[in-house]
């Protein structure tokens, strides 16, 4: 970035204080709430902003360094405004998948190769997951499994089929991973009564809190790493040199040459540039639970269950045979301040508030007369784009500024790879191309001027 002070913009999409408690956060960890120092570095080489999977996983890559690589660590400040892994990433389902119906709408806006590309994106996200669950001996209750997207609707199930029949003749990438049942066993493989199509896909099933802070453990035990929670970022200066940065926070000032903009729906209160970009969008899940002694039948699958086209929830049985669901969308679509625009994640959504009651006796075989009941509901801000694809590389027209951010509300099959990405980028000095991700995932100023209000 050019010389010459700049006003800061002062930051009005900060996380919330007293955000709903998610299932997933109801053990918190003993980093939960750490610092590493008592005050803040008044230095870093790199700070990196946010601490769900996209910015722990880039500092996890920063330092995952070759054992020849003689170069001394970085200096890395992770800066946190609420508790470690309180976003997003503390918030939602458990999946980390590609929908095969959601692969129809990519194929439809961006063509078979672009479309391509991503699945093997997601599909190198699900491999790369699990290899570092394993490496780094992480317990997460992660497990490969298949993920059902199930239509309960005659005319959705005869699209579906469909649209994979044209992905089977195409030869579309990863078919080979789809496998469909028809309607003369999609009840009894899917345990969903009035299943009329299945499409399975491979899954990788996990407990994202878990996954994220025993992976900034490593991190800490690994290097140079500063970590500050409950630290907001304010604003960003550039410095008179117009070399580097000077990070405001709640807490104090901090300067860097690299910042790392790891935060999602939260991304526009920082970097104005993505206003009308990436838009903070609030959704729900809910932990639903059987009574002690209760038998149901287990449920090794994960789910999506598709209504109707436009009415999907999505469901991930634990391995204590509890359920975490979400979704209900179309109970609050039409009341968009509930929801769009919303980073507000320290209030239900109130009409999505009873809607997971009783879903499981609704909608299982074995499971009518269980007595499972909704445990918890909990809110979460996702990052939603204009054109439906995630930010990642270097922000237009700055050096040294970096983002991973605006999911749509699958980020956890797509932070880990794009974290490693970013991380390239920063450690060895190469350009977006020489990462090998998808181009159609670069932020690129055409796609900024994409929010521009004519
Ligand atoms: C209800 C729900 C269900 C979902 N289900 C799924 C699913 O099953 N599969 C899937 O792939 N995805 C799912 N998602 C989306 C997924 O959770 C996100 O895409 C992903 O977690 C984003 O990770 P992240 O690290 O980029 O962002 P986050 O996890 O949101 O982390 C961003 C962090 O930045 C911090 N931060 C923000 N601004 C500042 C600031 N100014 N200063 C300091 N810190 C700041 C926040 O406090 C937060 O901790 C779901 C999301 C929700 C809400």
């Amino acid at each position: 970035m050019g010389g010459g002070k700049e006003t800061p913009q002062v930051n009005r999409i900060l996380p919330v204080p007293n955000s709903t408690a998610s299932y997933w956060r109801s053990k918190p960890h003993w980093l939960d709430e750490y610092r590493s120092t008592e005050q803040l570095p008044p230095q870093a080489d790199i700070v990196i902003i946010g601490t769900g999977i996209a910015g722990v996983s880039t500092a996890y890559h920063i330092l995952d360094r070759k054992d020849n690589d003689n170069a001394p660590p970085p200096s890395i400040l992770l800066l946190e405004a609420r508790q470690v892994c309180s976003g997003a990433t503390g918030r939602n389902g458990g999946h980390i998948k590609k929908l095969p119906s959601t692969i129809v709408e990519l194929i439809q806006n961006y063509g078979s190769t672009a479309a391509g590309e991503f699945v093997k994106f997601v599909r190198a996200n699900i491999y790369g997951v699990k290899r570092v669950i394993e490496k780094e001996k992480i317990e997460a209750e992660a497990e490969l499994r298949r993920s059902f997207d199930v239509s309960l609707n005659k005319e959705d199930a005869s699209e579906v089929k469909r649209q994979f029949d044209e992905q089977l003749q195409s030869e579309f990438p990863l078919t080979e991973d789809v496998n469909y049942v028809g309607e003369e066993s999609a009840e009894r493989i899917t345990s969903l009564y009035g299943a009329v199509a299945g499409l399975s896909t491979p899954v990788l099933s996990l407990w994202p809190y878990k996954f994220v802070t025993q992976l900034l453990e490593r991190v800490l035990s690994k290097g140079n790493v500063n970590l500050q929670t409950n630290t907001a970022v304010i604003a960003i200066e550039t410095d008179d040199d117009g070399r580097g940065y000077t990070v405001n926070t709640s807490r104090g000032q901090v300067k860097t040459p690299t910042i790392v903009f790891a935060t999602n729906g939260y991304t526009a209160g920082l970097l104005p540039q993505y206003r009308n970009i990436i838009t903070p969008s609030k959704a729900t899940a809910s932990h639903i639970t059987v009574p002690p002694g209760q038998q149901v039948p287990y449920l090794s699958n994960t789910y999506n269950i598709r209504y109707a086209s436009d009415r999907v929830d999505y469901l991930n049985p634990r391995p204590d045979g509890s359920i975490v669901v979400g979704g209900g969308k179309w109970t609050y679509e039409k009341e968009r301040e509930l929801w769009y625009d919303n980073h507000d994640d320290s209030t239900l959504i109130e009409p999505a508030r009873h809607y997971f009651d009783g879903l499981m006796q609704r909608n299982f075989r074995g499971w009518e007369d269980s007595g499972a009941k909704t445990e918890c509901v909990w809110t979460g801000i996702q990052g939603i784009t204009k054109d439906g694809l995630p930010h990642i590389g270097k922000v237009p027209g700055t050096s040294g500024q970096y983002i991973l951010a605006g999911y749509n509300g699958g980020g956890m099959a797509i932070a880990f790879m794009a974290a490693l990405a970013v991380a390239r980028m920063i450690r060895e000095g190469i350009s977006f191309d020489q990462t090998g991700i998808p181009n159609c995932l670069e932020t690129t100023q055409a796609r900024l001027d994409m929010g521009k209000v004519h």
